[in-house]
């Protein structure tokens, strides 16, 4: 792999006095938040298989949902974790708020909380602090380990406290006024990500093309995008590869690659956190693909990324 921009260490959390700048929801109102995000996605699947069953879908709904979890997908992969989270590289203004705007509409919370919540992952990966590691505190055996994956998967989202000091966590986020906008206005980008795929279903075939893609392209993509995110944070932290050196207990797990468009080449991720590519070498990566891409049309610069000797002094000894 060549090295324009080479790799450096993540910054994951810049010191700055703790300042509280956004209203935190209530207890009560988080969970009654999770619910909704939860539950609504999940009856729209099963009105979705109804439909299904009674031949009510046709090509054009797939290709809805193909298309929309694809823009949905980068938007959360390349936008919100790869250039905000990570600073993995430099997105030109146009790109920056179309991605941020996609990742809103995968409806995973605003901008600037995915990103503190992930950078509180890598601070403290699988210790007390890391707000979804399945391993911290659940004990032993076959009990603990499955309550550990429902945590990391969905349950911290209902008893997770936000990080409300969002200058200490994500100043440099808080500074650029395109990713304040986006964050800021989380609420109808996720609601626009409803009515495109209505509104595109409704010019294809009436009032039941816009049922139809509401459901496809809005209810089914939010429900299999949800779970493939939830997917890293909890598969990759517990079955997979760890071919590096490192302290935590995130793997690569190759049957997500695809799916989460290369996040599950988690371990890769967090030996190299900063890096642009999660995948390494042939490993699939579509998120990196596009960055690559970004970079050829002048769109993406200061592209970090991990050169093979970088690799070598990670890479654990092969056992005997
Ligand atoms: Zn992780
Ligand atoms: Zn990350």
């Amino acid at each position: 792999m060549t090295s324009s921009t080479a790799y450096q260490p993540d910054v994951v959390a810049p010191a700055a006095p703790a300042t509280a700048d956004a209203v935190a929801p209530t207890r009560a109102g988080q969970k009654a938040i999770m619910l909704a995000v939860t539950i609504v996605p999940f009856l729209g699947v099963l009105a979705a298989i109804v439909l299904l069953w009674n031949s009510q879908v046709g090509p054009f709904d797939v290709a809805l949902l193909a298309v929309a979890y694809v823009l949905c997908s980068l938007g959360i992969t390349v936008g919100f974790h790869r250039m905000l989270t990570h600073r993995a590289f430099v997105a030109h203004p146009a790109l920056r708020a179309t991605l941020l705007a996609f990742g809103s509409m995968a409806v995973q919370g605003r901008a600037i909380d995915w990103a503190i919540d992930h950078r509180a992952h890598h601070a403290h990966s699988d210790r007390e602090g890391d707000p979804h590691s399945p391993h911290a505190g659940f004990g032993g055996g076959i009990g603990g380990q499955a309550r550990g994956l429902l945590h990391a998967h969905v349950g911290w989202m209902f008893h997770h406290e936000r990080l409300t000091d969002r200058r200490r966590w994500a100043k440099d986020l808080l500074d650029d006024p395109i990713i304040r906008f986006v964050d800021r206005t989380f609420v109808p980008w996720a609601v626009l990500g409803f009515l495109i795929p209505a509104a595109a279903g409704w010019l294809y075939a009436g009032w039941h093309g816009a049922i139809t893609g509401l459901l496809w392209g809005g209810l089914v993509r939010v429900f299999i995008g949800h779970h493939v995110t939830w997917s890293v944070n909890s598969i990759c932290h517990v079955f997979g590869r760890r071919p590096f050196a490192a302290d935590d207990r995130s793997t690569n797990n190759w049957l997500l690659a695809l799916p989460s468009l290369g996040e599950s080449w988690h371990h890769n991720h967090h030996v190299f956190p900063s890096s642009a590519y999660h995948g390494l070498g042939s490993q699939i990566d579509l998120s990196g693909a596009c960055i690559t891409a970004f970079e050829r049309l002048g769109l993406a610069t200061d592209v970090r990324r991990v050169g093979p000797e970088q690799q070598a002094r990670k890479r654990r000894p092969p056992s005997p």
